[in-house]
This record gives structure tokens, sequence and C-alpha cells, in this order.
């Protein structure tokens, strides 16, 4: 086929947003046959295209968290990688014995990767079969320079330069922005990721090592270590000292009457207010009340300051058991938590993140059993210990000091910041692109985090320009608008509505 124009489309980041849309792309060109010759650029700074950091961390003990039957790569077609892993079931024998196959499993996550990859590699090839170019770029990109013509320059770090029409920016998770102050030292740790490195580095298995956080990031970097012989003392060391709860093996459906989205947006109505937190909190306490037919002791369910490991077992015993109402209620919100996002004004998503977010996440992201049952091993034997109330670590005198507010003082021979990534664009420094595009005006950085977009189109908005920008955007840099961009499920929904808007332009 001869085409008049061609169009050239560079993807940055080959995780599985990336991949997502560079299926996407590849698929709707083929199914819609433009009038235009499609040319695709994939950029990855990592050996691998396709596994992204989530799903490339080597570790067979590192779990999804989400269940199998939710992980498609294909939007709306959830059940794709439980029907990828049934036609692979060779594959999974040899490579991972242990795993099942069934919908509601938590296999490896790099079983997942592979799963990434191998669509990667066939509809690559399936690319080239119908005419789209795909060149595969294995560099970092450092910069995109916008021209006059709305074209973009992107700058690699070993300073080559590609011409593209349009960028989708699917550069995943930058590392925390906590503790640069010790970035220096030789036995800090700015990322648990990746895996090779801590196991690499910890040489000596009785060394003292703290990990900072306690969320999913902290329970991974705890099972690199113990999964490959470490023996010493290993802490949590964390704001909050709350460890995720635990999931369900099978999801318990629950029927939602008052915390509804048509609810939500019934009393707007009717208030003709805006949507504030406090709505939202009021109808999920009346929520859980009202299947209990009773009222609910608030300050019980505070889990702060508490016995973590007798909280740890409790939750083992309702998930193998009788089930977590609260969790269930907030598992059930799964499809409308966006919407209802979308409707809360930016103070009120401000508040959220502030106060709800870390009791929000450790129910809504909780943790595959089989996880709670190696924490709890670990805490039984004293070889964990979790540490609230604290941020404060210094390096003295060849060893890090941890205090807490009550003055108490830890030591570690090694600390790995799991405190989880940043939202705040300048202080991504280990993605040097995003503050490079801030700095040249490209994208603003959303009040609650990330960068500012159409979500119609995902494309990339900024007050003060004109023009549209050649700019998409998809993942975790839409953190503040969109929240929910841990969850594959909803980041794959979303490259399909970012790629349908930015194959209208073309067509
Ligand atoms: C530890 C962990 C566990 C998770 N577990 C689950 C789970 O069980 N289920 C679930 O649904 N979700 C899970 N998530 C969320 C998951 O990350 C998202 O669902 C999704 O996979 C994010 O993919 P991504 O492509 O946006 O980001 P990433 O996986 O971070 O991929 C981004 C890619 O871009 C590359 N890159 C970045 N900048 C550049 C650049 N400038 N140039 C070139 N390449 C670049 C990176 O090397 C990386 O490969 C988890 C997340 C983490 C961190």
């Amino acid at each position: 086929m001869t085409y008049n124009k061609s169009t050239t489309i560079a993807i940055i980041g080959a995780g599985a947003s990336g991949t997502a849309c560079f299926l996407q792309l590849v698929l709707k060109h083929i199914v819609r046959k433009p009038a235009n010759h499609l040319r695709l650029i994939i950029f990855e700074k990592r050996t691998k295209f396709g596994e992204g950091l989530a799903f490339g961390t080597g570790q067979e003990g590192h779990l999804l968290n989400t269940k199998a039957g939710l992980m498609g790569i294909f939007p709306h077609e959830r059940m794709h990688f439980v029907q990828w892993m049934h036609e692979n079931q060779d594959l999974i024998a040899r490579k991972h014995p242990q795993v099942s196959v069934h919908p509601d499993a938590f296999p490896p996550r790099m079983l997942f990767g592979e799963y990434v990859q191998d669509m990667f590699a066939t509809h690559r090839q399936l690319a080239e079969q119908h005419g789209i170019k795909v060149d595969l770029v294995s560099s970092e990109v450092v910069d995109g320079k916008v021209g006059r013509d709305n074209k973009i320059t992107l700058i690699t770090d070993n300073d080559e330069s590609f011409q593209a029409d349009y960028s989708i920016l699917a550069t995943g998770n930058p590392a925390s922005n906590s503790f640069t102050k010790l970035l220096k030292q030789p036995n800090f740790f700015p990322s648990p990721w990746p895996s090779s490195r801590l196991l690499k580095h910890i040489k000596n298995k009785k060394a003292r090592v703290s990990i900072v956080g306690s969320s999913l990031t902290a329970i991974d970097a705890l099972i690199t270590l113990i999964d490959n012989g470490h023996e010493g003392p290993i802490s949590f060391f964390s704001l909050k000292g709350l460890l995720p709860r635990v999931q369900s093996p099978v999801e318990i459906p629950y029927q939602r009457r008052i915390l509804t989205l048509a609810n939500v947006r019934k009393s707007i109505r009717e208030k003709a207010k805006p949507l504030r937190l406090t709505d939202l909190i009021r109808m999920f306490r009346q929520e859980a009340e009202s299947h209990l037919e009773k009222k609910l002791n608030w300050v019980a369910e505070e889990r702060e300051h508490r016995d973590q490991l007798a909280l740890l077992e409790e939750d083992i015993a309702l998930a193998t058991g009788k089930q977590c109402l609260l969790q269930n209620i907030l598992y059930s919100l799964r499809e409308e938590t966006y919407p209802i996002w979308r409707l809360l004004p930016v103070d009120q998503k401000l508040l959220f993140l502030k106060w709800i977010k870390p009791y929000f996440d450790i129910n809504r992201h909780a943790m595959p059993i089989e996880n709670a049952i190696k924490i709890q091993k670990v805490l039984q034997s004293g070889q964990l210990k979790i540490i609230g109330n604290t941020d404060d670590i210094v390096w003295k005198a060849g060893r890090f000091i941890l205090t807490t507010d009550d003055g108490t003082s830890n030591e570690a021979d090694y600390v790995v910041n799991a405190s989880g990534p940043t939202v705040v664009v300048e202080e991504m420094i280990d993605q040097p692109l995003l503050p490079k595009l801030l700095k040249r005006g490209y994208i603003e950085q959303h009040p609650a985090g990330g960068i500012c977009a159409d979500l119609e189109s995902l494309r990339v908005c900024h007050a003060k320009r004109k023009s549209p920008s050649p700019y998409y955007v998809i993942g975790h840099q839409l953190a503040g608008l969109q929240l929910d961009i841990n969850a594959l499920w909803f980041n794959v929904e979303q490259a399909d509505i970012l790629t349908d808007d930015l194959l209208k332009n073309i067509s």
C-alpha cells in the first residue's frame, strides 16, 4: 500500500501502560486502515521491552497484588492473562510450577511480565506484517523539544535525537523524593528496585536492615531479603506504621446501597453544592452501619499505635473466614472510584490525600494471603519489627540512627527507601525528562500530583499554551487526576481512550 503521509508516534516507556498503548495503536491502525503510514518509536531505558518496574522484579516471591482475572492487557478483556496462562501451561509447569492459573490466584508478577512481553513481541510482528514500522530504542529520553510546527524532537541520554508528531509519556513510577540527604551514603538504597541491587550489596545476611515504609512496596523489599536467606533483623520504619490488610482468596461481591455514584450525584444535585470529602465519609459509614444494622465504634477501627501482629492475625482470620466488611465495600467501589474522584474539587482531593489515603490504601491495596503468612512468620519470630511515628534518619559513625517521635533510637546497617514514588514533577530526579518538560512549559503540575491533562483524551494540557499539545500521558503521571493509576486494568482502559483520540488526529 502507498501512503501520501506518514505519522510518527513515540512511546516513552515500555512498561505495561506503554505496551497497552502500543498494542492498541497497532490493532486500531490495522482495523481502521487510515490514509497515513504509521511509524512507532518505542523508547525503554530498561533492557527489556514490556515488563516495566512492577512486573520486571526478577523475584518469584513478588506476587501480583491483584487477582489474575483482572490483569488482561487488552481493554475490557480482563480475563486475557488467565486465558494466556491456560494456553501456556507448558511454560508455567517448567518455569513456575507452583502457580495456579485460576482467575482468583495471585501469580508472581514476573510471570505477568512474561505475558506482557509476549504480547509486545507478537504485536510487533503483526505491525510489521501490516506495514507499520516499529523502531525500538534502548535508551532513556531526557528531553523533548516542541518546534513551531508542533513536532517533537526527543533527545536520549546518549545524545541521539528522534522526530515525532506525537509522543506518549508512559514513564511510570519515579523513585521516592524523601531522605534525599542520605543519597550519598553507600548503604542507602533510594528505592527497593531493582531487587538485584539489594541482593548484590547486602552480602552480610546478618546485617540490620531498615525498610522505610510499611506498604506493599516495603513488603516486596522484605520478601526480596527473606526469600534470599537474610537472617538479620529487619524493621519497617514508617510514619503511620500500618500494614496493608489481607485480601480474601476469593473476592466477595458486595452490593452497595448508600455509597453509590448515583447517590453521590444526587447529593450534589439536591444540595446544589460541590461534593465534600465529609459527604463521602458519611456515606461510607452509613453504608457499613446499614449493612450491619447497628452503629459501629469507629474509634475502635483505628489501627495506629496498635500491635500490628495481632491486627495481621485478625486480618488473616477475616480473609479466610467471615470477611472484612470495610474492605469489601472499598473493593466493590473498583469501577466507581474514578468517577467519584472526578467529582471531588481539588481542595477536597488534597484533604483526601492528606488524611484519608493511608487508610484507604491499606484496605483497597491489600496483600495476598501468601504474603500475609510470610509476614506473620517473621513478626512472630521477632526478625521483623514495625516501628511507627518516625521519619528521622541520620548516618552517624558508620551506621544509620533512626529516631521515633518519643526519642527512641534504632540502629541499622542498611536503609532501603520503600516509601513510595513521588508525585511532584520537580522532584522526579530519576526521571529527568519530566522536570525538563515542566521547565520548558510543555507540562503543568497538577495540585494533587502528577501533571494536567484532558481526561477525555489524555492529551497533556497547559493553561498558558494555546495549540493542542503533541504530548499524551498515561499512568503514574496522572496520580492527582485519576487516583487509580495503581491498577493495571484501569491504565489499560485509559490506553484505549488515549489511542482512540490520538488516532483521530491522523485519520
Ligand atoms: C511494586 C509494584 C507492584 C504492583 N503490583 C500491581 C499488581 O499486582 N496489579 C496491578 O494491577 N498493578 C500493580 N502495580 C501498579 C502497576 O505499576 C501499574 O498497574 C502499571 O503496570 C504501571 O505500568 P507503567 O507502564 O505505567 O509503569 P512502569 O511499570 O513503571 O513502566 C514505565 C517504564 O518506562 C520506562 N521509562 C521511564 N522513563 C523513561 C524514559 N525517559 N525513557 C525511556 N524509558 C523510560 C521505565 O524503565 C519503565 O520500564 C504495581 C506497582 C508497583 C510499583
